[in-house]
């Protein structure tokens, strides 16, 4: 079975999250835990988790469904050690978020090198803090997004995702997930079913198939291969819905949290439907 749905609000606490992906029909969700544009959050409370709990129960979801989002400030590459370690201690703040809330994974986007050091020692510093945020917590999967490889942004070329992987001792606690518009973007292409079969066989080449535990849905506006992330709705963009058929027909992808960052959340119902449709 394919698990479908969308990045959901969690406005007014974490517990709205599985309500409001069962209001679309979701089999899946992606959330925040905390106000993904600070640092700073309140941590979570008794209640917010004991609801959350009890929400995921209710609307039929296990962990395995859902797919936590880091925030948006964090750098585990960071070429400064006091502005990483910022970020390091932020990351373990997501951490413990997920843990608390029974959850399985954390999507995070790699980091960047912000042009003050060479790819390999911002993949080197990724690395390292990944090392460090598993050894200093419990059972969190950490999953590393592909980016579409805008501005300094590491994680767009597989070979980089394979390289942080390796660098990681306890690799049983990585995980990989595929933004088909970051892919896209950065020079992956999937709009025929041969290509869709070429992407596929060359991540199981560089990094593995077995690491692919997640996937972002999303159209682009932005054009193939020019390195830009600009989301849109299903079918609207440049990508397409055959790559997206091509997604559903795929059995090695069943069981996995299939996320929707699409443009327009008024039409994540319909685009959802129309998912579970080719399934
Ligand atoms: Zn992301
Ligand atoms: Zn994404």
């Amino acid at each position: 079975m394919k698990y479908i749905g969308a990045h959901v609000s969690a406005a007014g606490g974490v517990e709205n999250a599985p309500l409001n992906a069962a209001k679309i029909g979701a089999t899946a969700f992606a959330m925040f835990t905390k106000n993904q544009k600070r640092w700073e959050s309140k941590p979570l409370t008794t209640e917010n988790i004991r609801k959350f709990k009890e929400n995921m129960e209710s609307c039929g979801y296990t962990a395995d469904q859902v797919l936590p989002h880091d925030g948006y400030l964090i750098n585990l590459g960071h070429p400064e050690e006091e502005k990483r370690e910022k970020s390091l201690t932020s990351f373990m703040d997501e951490v413990q978020r997920v843990e608390e809330l029974g959850l399985k994974y954390l999507n995070f986007h790699p980091g960047s090198h912000l042009k003050q050091i060479s790819v390999e020692d911002c993949l080197r510093n990724i690395a390292a803090s990944l090392n460090y945020a598993i050894k200093h917590s419990e059972t969190a999967i950490m999953v590393i997004e592909t980016t579409a490889g805008q501005g300094t942004n590491l994680g767009w070329r597989f070979e980089e995702i394979a390289s942080i992987i390796d660098q990681v001792e306890n690799k049983d606690r990585m995980a990989v997930c595929i933004d088909t518009c970051h892919i896209f973007a950065a020079g992956y292409d999937m709009r025929t079913e041969e290509g869709y079969n070429q992407v596929m066989d060359e991540f199981d080449r560089i990094i593995g198939l077995k690491y692919l535990k997640a996937f972002h849905l999303n159209d682009a506006k932005s054009e193939f291969e020019s390195r830009v992330d600009r989301h849109h709705s299903l079918g609207e963009g440049n990508i397409g819905w055959d790559t997206f058929r091509f997604i559903m027909e795929d059995a090695r992808l069943d069981e996995i949290p299939m996320i929707l960052e699409t443009v327009n959340p008024e039409i994540w119902d319909q685009e959802i439907e129309k998912l579970k449709e080719l399934c």
